[in-house]
């Protein structure tokens, strides 16, 4: 029977003790005898215990810890019931559906803006893995569809991935339940290829609300919907300011466009992915029943080139979203990803009226919160700009962030005037 006991490094102990859940393969000492995904028992080179951790033969990232205590398979179901329940009952004190409308507490949208009507959201992320003490676990609720991830060898096991399914479906009592593969993560964990697939209830398609915009939701068609939920509150806030001409940069299915809308007289939406601004413009028609005030433009370009054009043909904006991919996938990368950073935020900048607003995130983990206001500070005086801060943000708080692990923290989102 293979060892289920896993001996790390210094550095590894160093890491769990420090509340880092996470070991690499390259801190562990001697080779691991464990089989793919399962539950391990951590000790360090002194024979002391560190807990209990969930432990793939793949990823570099060998064990994620569960739990401080030494658990055995039998009380390990058990744990992972209390930690989904934990986890759901978290966003009902954040808020989820009816009870949060994404915005400062007693303070609704409309009475914020008073041009928008309502608040209603339907979906949010349930389980955000590390976050919820359930590392390699992700699943996010679109209205009555719930879809689930597992990105680790752990939770695609039989007995756990049936163990949340059964969960889930008590939680959500008649929604349909979806799991959604990621094929890149399953050839990184040496998981065997499946398709994306229905595991409860008839429904893989919906239609959710967040901030009292709607959305398509196909989980099973070739093209990827949904949303990046954790922008919703961002959506909310990015609308308070937002006014006259719109332009949204990196605007994939209309997130932040669809929000624009409501409040501006025309929005200007880019995005270099036709298959993306398809469904933006189903999402277009979802929401034409409400009382948008301008018309969205959707446009497929390279953001760069187009950014250049408009700033070269001396286009001007009140409003500009900058919502780019995360240009820095490791720290290496961090230097260039600054570099593309400053170019769209100096382009933007030169491209405001004077009382403009700029909504810009960073969505690179690598690229810490300082570093990306001290980029925009410079994107600033190189632009000849004054710009106050409105507000900052990260993820919605159905995102929450563990301290000591950066990694829940990648989202930076920046609101700012040029004062008139
Ligand atoms: N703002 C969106 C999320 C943006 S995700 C929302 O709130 O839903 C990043 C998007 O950038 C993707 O849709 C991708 O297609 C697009 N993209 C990536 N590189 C691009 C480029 N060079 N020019 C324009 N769009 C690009």
């Amino acid at each position: 029977m293979a060892d289920r006991t896993i001996t790390v490094n210094h550095r590894g102990a160093a890491r769990l003790r420090g509340g880092h859940p996470w070991v690499y393969r390259s801190d562990l000492v001697g080779s691991a005898d464990a089989a793919p995904g399962a539950l391990v028992w951590v000790r360090d080179e002194r024979e002391r215990r560190l807990g209990s951790a969930l432990y793939s033969s793949a990823s570099q990232i060998a064990i994620r810890l569960l739990s401080h205590e030494e658990i055995s398979d039998e009380g390990l179901p058990d744990l992972l019931r209390k930690r989904i329940a934990s986890a759901v009952r978290f966003r009902e004190q954040v808020g989820d559906s009816d009870k949060l409308p994404g915005l400062e507490p007693r303070q609704t949208l409309r009475q914020a803006q008073g041009r928008l009507r309502g608040t209603r959201c339907d979906s949010y992320r349930v389980i955000f893995s590390e976050a919820d003490l359930l590392p390699g676990l992700i699943v996010d609720k679109y209205n009555d569809v719930v879809s689930l991830q597992a990105l680790t060898q752990a939770f695609d096991r039989d007995d756990l991935r049936g163990l949340v399914v059964e969960s889930l479906s008590e939680h959500f009592p008649g929604a349909s339940i979806v799991e959604r593969v990621d094929s890149h993560i399953r050839e990184l964990e040496q998981l065997p290829a499946r398709e994306s697939q229905l595991v409860r209830g008839e429904r893989s398609k919906t239609i959710f609300t967040l901030n009292d915009v709607h959305f398509l939701y196909d989980a099973l068609s070739g093209q990827k919907t949904g949303a990046f939920l954790d922008q919703r509150e961002n959506y909310a806030a990015a609308a308070r300011y937002a006014h006259g001409e719109a332009l949204d940069v990196f605007t994939y299915q209309g997130g932040f466009a669809l929000h624009l809308a409501r409040v501006c007289g025309s929005v200007t939406a880019v995005d270099v992915s036709r298959a993306a601004l398809e469904v933006a413009e189903q999402n277009e028609q979802l929401n034409r029943d409400r009382h948008c005030a301008g018309e969205i433009e959707w446009i497929e370009a390279n953001a760069f080139d187009l950014l250049k054009d408009y700033a070269t043909a001396g286009r001007q904006y009140d409003t500009i979203v900058l919502d780019p991919p995360a240009f820095a996938k490791t720290k290496r990368a961090v230097p260039t990803a600054l570099r593309g950073y400053k170019e769209l935020n100096l382009r933007a900048l030169k491209m405001l009226r004077p009382g403009g607003t700029l909504v810009t995130c960073s969505c690179s983990f690598h690229v810490s919160e300082a570093e990306f206001v001290e980029m925009l500070g410079s994107a600033a005086a190189d632009a000849g700009r004054v710009v106050r801060v409105l507000e900052k943000h990260g993820a919605a708080r159905d995102h929450p962030v563990l301290l000591n692990v950066p990694e829940t923290a990648y989202l930076k989102c920046v609101i700012g005037e040029v004062p008139a």
